[in-house]
C-alpha cells in the first residue's frame, strides 16, 4: 500500500514526545503531543493545522508556545483536542503573557476537550487577547474526534496514574490506489487530477461528474467519474497509524490498546523502561519497552516504532529498541524483571 502518513519522531526517542504526521497531497500536518518543537523545520511547522494532545504533562505541551508565536500573526484557526480540563489549562497558559497589542489579529486557538458527555469547544481568539469567547457541546460518536473526507481521528482514554491519557488512532477512511498501467493504456496522463479524482470519491460524488482528464495527445477529456474509477483505480481498506504514550501497564489499558491499534500499519508507542525495572514503570505510571513489543505483536500491527524512552538508558540506546522489537517478532517471555 503506498502511504498517505508521513510520521516523523520530531526529537527521536529519547527526547520530549512529538509526532509530526504529514499528509500526502494536502499540503497539510498533524502533531501528536508538542514536546520541544525547534527540531521542526519552520516551513514544517507551518504546514500543521491540528494538534492532538494525550495530556497536559509538560514534556508534552512544552511546544505549545512556538507553536503559538508561529501562527500568532497568520489569518487561520488552530485546533486542538486534548482530555477534559485542557481549556482551563491553555487558558492560564495564554493569560500569562500580555496581549495588548494584538487586536486586529485574525488568528484563533480553538480547544477541543474530550468528555463523557461529548466534545466541549472553547475559543480563544487573539483580538481578544485570547479571552475564552465562546464555549459549546458538539456530539462524539464512536470516539471519533474529528473527520474529513481524507482521514479520521479516534481516541481511547488510558490511564496514566490518577490522570487520563489519550490514545490515538489516524485512519485513512478508504484507499484507493491508482493504477498506473491502467492510465497508460488509455493514454491519461498523471498529474494534480488525480487528487481531485480521489477527493471526489471520497466525497461520495455522484459517478455521472464529470472529471477533465489530460491526455497523452495533449488535449483534456471529460470522463465520468464511476468510469474512471471502475477503469483506473481499485479501493481498500484505508491505512491507520496509532499513537500510545503515557500510560500505566495495568490490564484495562492493554485492553483498550489492543482495540485501538488492532491492524494498524503503524504503531508509535512508548517504550520508557526496560523490562528489567517493571517496578520502576509500574510506579511511575509508563511501559517497558517488552510490553509495547508484545502490544503490537498481539495487535497484529505490521511496522513497529517505540519512543519515549528514559534517560537512564542512553548509555545503550539500542536496547529499548531491541527489547520491543524481541516481543514484536512473538517471543512470549519476558526478560527478568
Ligand atoms: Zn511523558
Ligand atoms: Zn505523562
Amino acid at each position: 500500500m503506498r502511504s498517505v502518513f508521513f510520521p516523523r519522531l520530531v526529537n527521536g526517542p529519547f527526547g520530549d514526545p512529538a509526532l509530526y504526521v504529514r499528509l500526502a497531497y494536502r499540503g497539510e500536518a498533524l502533531l501528536f503531543d508538542c514536546g520541544d518543537l525547534h527540531a521542526l523545520a519552520p516551513g514544517d511547522l507551518l504546514k500543521t493545522r491540528l494538534l492532538f494532545l494525550s495530556h497536559a504533562h509538560i514534556d508534552h505541551l512544552v511546544g505549545f508556545d512556538l507553536l503559538l508565536r508561529t501562527f500568532l500573526a497568520r489569518d487561520l484557526t488552530f485546533l486542538m483536542y486534548g482530555p477534559a480540563g485542557l481549556a482551563e489549562q491553555i487558558a492560564a497558559r495564554l493569560q500569562g503573557y500580555t496581549w495588548n497589542l494584538v487586536d486586529g489579529y485574525p488568528f484563533v486557538l480553538t480547544v477541543r476537550e474530550w468528555r463523557t458527555e461529548g466534545i466541549r469547544e472553547v475559543t480563544f481568539p487573539a483580538s481578544q487577547a485570547f479571552r475564552p469567547l465562546s464555549e459549546r457541546l458538539l456530539p462524539c460518536h464512536n470516539d471519533v474526534l474529528h473527520e474529513t473526507p481524507w482521514y479520521r481521528i479516534r481516541a481511547s482514554r488510558l490511564m496514566h496514574g490518577d490522570i487520563v491519557s489519550l490514545a490515538f488512532s489516524l485512519e485513512e477512511p478508504l484507499h484507493i490506489a491508482i493504477h498506473k498501467d491502467a492510465l497508460e493504456r488509455h493514454g491519461y496522463v498523471p498529474g494534480s487530477w488525480l487528487v481531485r479524482f480521489k477527493d471526489l470519491i471520497l466525497r461520495n460524488a455522484a459517478p455521472d461528474t464529470q472529471v477533465m482528464v489530460p491526455l497523452s495527445q495533449g488535449d483534456l477529456r471529460s470522463v465520468p467519474l464511476g468510469m474512471l474509477r471502475e477503469t483506473i483505480a481499485s479501493t481498500e481498506e484505508g491505512m491507520k497509524l496509532v499513537y500510545v504514550t503515557d500510560c500505566s501497564p495495568v490490564y484495562r489499558n492493554f485492553r483498550r490498546i489492543l482495540d485501538l491499534a488492532e491492524n494498524a500499519h503503524i504503531l508509535n508507542i512508548e517504550a520508557m523502561f526496560a523490562h528489567r525495572d517493571l517496578e520502576r514503570a509500574q510506579q511511575r505510571n509508563h511501559l517497558t519497552a517488552w510490553q509495547a513489543g508484545r502490544l503490537a505483536y498481539l495487535a497484529k500491527v505490521a511496522r513497529l516504532q517505540v519512543f519515549h524512552h528514559s534517560p537512564r538508558y542512553q548509555r545503550s540506546p539500542e536496547d529499548l529498541e531491541q527489547e520491543a522489537r524481541t516481543a514484536f517478532a512473538g517471543e512470549d517471555s519476558p526478560p527478568c524483571a
